[in-house]
């Protein structure tokens, strides 16, 4: 859609604020910029014309019903965490932040699900739930950050859907906010409903382009057990690839399989001194949340396969506020990685037997364009985030990252895998969308699109390029 002129954008803020006086309205230069971008900061969104903060569904729908009639785009938007720009502005548009719908609406303890209003931050959702002994389980790195509503817009993945499996696995009911204003609600508190078509798999993952979420029922468990941490180091990223099938091929199902390659390992033991092996090649971290003696059992049975595949060392963690550490600095090696350069975290996923192939390519990516790649990931997912990090002043430091992000994609395409295994397509892959999937697929998510939002309004150039 074109971006509205100036005077469109006015009469449109003019009569949100006649309609909705109570809306908390940003409309100063300095509060849109800080709503200008998500984690992506190599690109260039423009300014939002204002930043609306709603605090109820009835809010969200006035306000969609108003941008529909004088056809004024709308961007969805949690915490700004996203790593593919799917919170960035748009031209013309109205950025819609959930962080006001902040609330825990019901534990339901005898269905086990828990009702959310999107803005919530998935570590007290989980705060929440645990205080009652049941356990939320999508846990992105950036859980103590993100919010559900982004979850849900990303379908995010995390440290432990090797076991629990991504956020779309946890939700049973949506209410959402259509195109036209509409408020719909979408499944309920049934854990298994197949009638008509899966409408909440559609949605979520959709990163605002197809609906607005503004209430969520997600599904919860009886609080596993704490878990058993075990560390393995490697001598070649080859090895660690090996012991992921070999894990895999004993029978164990981890809670987590995380790996880190020798210049993650390296940055994350400078950033937080853990004594960590600094010549190892590679290492994975793998935790069993198995109840009484089976979680010793289970590493015990890994750690073998690890030595098997050629480990150098296996360590149980001593306690459990060790394992704490070791996952804490996993979950801000993002943040170590940033100490290097400038880091770029990609997000490519292969088929788990192909995991070796991929961290070989990765390898021979930063060599042919003289590039730091640190990798790190959810390797137990065949997910790993390739960190590409440039010098602060490399003149061809945009040429080359550009040059290995595209050797990147398609490398895992043609591994059979995909572009983004959790971050989404946004507008930082978009380029590769049809690559992946294809001129039939594209079709049919074009007609979605069409069909759920006519007048092109919600995140209009995220996911899908504009017609
Ligand atoms: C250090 C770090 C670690 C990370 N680790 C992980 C990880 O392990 N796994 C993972 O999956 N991601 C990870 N991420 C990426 C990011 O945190 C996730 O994508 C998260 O889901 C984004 O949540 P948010 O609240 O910040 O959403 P935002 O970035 O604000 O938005 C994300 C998308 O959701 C849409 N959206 C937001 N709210 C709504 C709504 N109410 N209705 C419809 N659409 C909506 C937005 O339009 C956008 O497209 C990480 C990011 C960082 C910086």
């Amino acid at each position: 859609m074109t971006a509205p002129t100036v005077p469109v954008q006015t009469a449109f803020l003019a009569e949100l604020r006649a309609a909705l006086p109570d809306l908390r309205l940003l409309a100063d230069e300095i509060d849109r910029e800080s709503y200008r971008r998500d984690e992506t900061a190599y690109l260039e969104p423009p300014l939002p014309i204002a930043v609306a903060l709603p605090t109820q569904t009835a809010e969200v729908a006035a306000i969609i019903r108003l941008a529909a009639a004088h056809r004024v785009p709308i961007v969805p938007r949690g915490a700004g965490t996203g790593l593919s720009g799917g919170a960035a502005a748009v031209a013309g548009g109205l950025t819609v932040a959930f962080t006001r719908m902040s609330r825990v609406l019901e534990i339901d303890r005898e269905s086990l699900v828990v009702v959310t209003q999107p803005g919530v931050i998935n570590a007290d959702l989980k705060k929440a739930v645990a205080a009652q002994g049941l356990f939320y389980a999508p846990d992105p790195a950036s859980y103590e950050t993100c919010t559900i509503g982004g979850n849900l817009g990303t379908n995010a993945g995390g440290l432990c859907c090797v076991k629990y499996g991504v956020t779309r696995d946890s939700v049973v009911g949506l209410e959402v906010v259509t195109a036209d204003g509409s408020i719909v609600r979408l499944g309920g508190r049934t854990v298994k409903d197949v009638a008509g078509y899966g409408l909440i798999p559609l949605i979520v993952g959709s990163q605002g382009t197809l609906a607005i979420v503004t209430e969520a029922t997600l599904r919860l468990r009886p609080t596993p057990p704490p878990t058993a941490t075990l560390i393995a180091f490697f001598p070649s990223l080859d090895a660690a690839g090996h012991a992921v099938s070999a894990i895999a091929a004993a029978g164990v199902e981890p809670c987590t399989l995380e790996f880190m390659d020798r210049t993650t390992i390296r940055a994350v033991d400078d950033a937080h001194n853990l004594g960590l092996d600094r010549d190892a090649a590679a290492m994975l971290m793998i935790e069993s949340d198995l109840p009484g003696g089976a979680a010793t059992t289970a590493l015990e049975t890994a750690a073998t396969a690890c030595d098997e595949a050629g480990a150098t060392a296996t360590l149980i963690a001593a306690d459990p506020q060790e394992a704490d550490w070791l996952r804490q600095a996993r979950r801000m090696a993002f943040h170590a990685m940033e100490r290097l350069g400038v880091a770029r975290m990609e997000d490519v996923g292969v088929p788990r037997g192909r995991v070796p192939e991929l961290l070989a390519t990765i390898e021979r990516i930063a060599a042919e364009q003289g590039l730091v790649i640190a990798t790190f990931g959810h390797v137990g997912d065949g997910n790993l985030h390739p960190n590409i990090i440039l010098g602060r002043d490399d003149p061809d430091g945009e040429a080359k990252l550009n040059r290995a992000t595209d050797a990147l994609y398609r490398a895992a395409i043609a591994l059979g895998g995909t572009v983004t295994a959790e971050h989404g397509i946004g507008l930082a892959r978009r380029d590769y969308l049809e690559l992946q999937r294809g001129p039939g697929a594209m079709a049919m998510m074009r007609a979605i699109k069409t069909a759920l939002d006519p007048l092109g309004i919600l995140n209009p150039g995220k996911v899908l390029a504009e017609a």
